[in-house]
């Protein structure tokens, strides 16, 4: 059985390595009491228990949990992603930036929010219909996934409104992804049940600062500038700005 495994539980391992398994499993089952998940070299995983029996000797048992485990990765899909466009939902994306937010505290490492809006979208719903309206929803997140890092996050975080989370990056370049996105939008064409139109979107930008409270504030100030974009004219992206040092005001 140990040889078995011994292909089985590491199929990538370069062949030294794996000839160190089964003395390494022995050891392993000596030592007493474990659980250890192991991979077969067509994708299954098995589970493997060991128990110490009350005469010294071992049980091992084994389970195969890859139904289980497909099952874990399907929920956590479930979990993590808007079903309309497969982009993250707003949970995931808050927790992403949550987990930024720390290294930013940590190491100072610049963290940009960037905040998406359709202009007048109501009217699309209007004119053509939900559906219509849905196929537009889904036209702009493939806008906003076109082209973003692999370590951009972007999310859906309700109705028509994106965000998304751009890590090492300062609001001027901050600035340059969103200008991307927006004329990406503005250029596109949505084609759905027969009819074509174009779109626009707002968008409102802030960058991370050490005045700010947490991510409430951070995405506060990128929904304040988006709020701004709206009033602005729309189709426009606009940068939060800190308000100016007390001392400087009083000036
Ligand atoms: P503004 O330029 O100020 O953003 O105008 P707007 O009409 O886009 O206003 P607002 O952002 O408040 O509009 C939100 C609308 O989006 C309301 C609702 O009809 C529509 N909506 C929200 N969720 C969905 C959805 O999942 N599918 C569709 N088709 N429409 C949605
Ligand atoms: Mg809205
Ligand atoms: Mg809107």
């Amino acid at each position: 059985m140990v040889r078995r495994l011994h292909r089985a539980s590491a199929p990538h391992l370069p062949t030294s390595e794996l000839a160190k398994f089964p003395a390494r499993r022995v050891e392993e089952v000596k030592a007493g009491d474990h659980v250890r998940d192991l991979q077969t070299p067509d994708g299954r995983r098995i589970r493997a228990h060991c128990t110490t029996m009350s005469n010294g000797g071992r049980m091992l048992t084994y389970v195969d949990i890859t139904d289980l485990t497909q099952k874990a990765a399907m929920l956590e899909t479930l979990a993590t992603t808007d079903p309309l466009t497969g982009l993250y939902n707003r949970r995931h994306f808050l927790e992403s930036l949550d987990a930024e937010w720390s290294r930013f505290q940590r190491y100072y490492r610049s963290v940009s929010v960037l905040m998406l809006d359709i202009d007048h979208f109501k009217s699309v719903n209007d004119r053509y219909g939900h559906a219509v309206g849905d196929a537009a929803i889904k036209a702009v997140a493939a806008a906003c996934l076109d082209g973003k890092r692999k370590s951009d996050i972007v999310g859906r975080l309700g109705g028509e409104e994106f965000a998304v989370l751009l890590p090492e990056t300062s609001l001027s370049r901050a600035r340059t992804v969103a200008e991307r996105i927006r004329k990406r939008v503005m250029s596109a064409q949505v084609f759905a049940d027969k009819v074509q139109f174009g779109l626009t979107v707002s968008i409102g930008m802030a960058e991370a600062t050490v005045s700010m409270s947490g991510i409430d504030a951070l995405m506060g100030a990128a929904d304040h500038a988006l709020y701004q974009a709206k009033a602005e004219g729309r189709n426009r992206c606009i940068a939060w700005a800190p308000p100016p040092p007390a001392s400087k005001a009083a000036e």
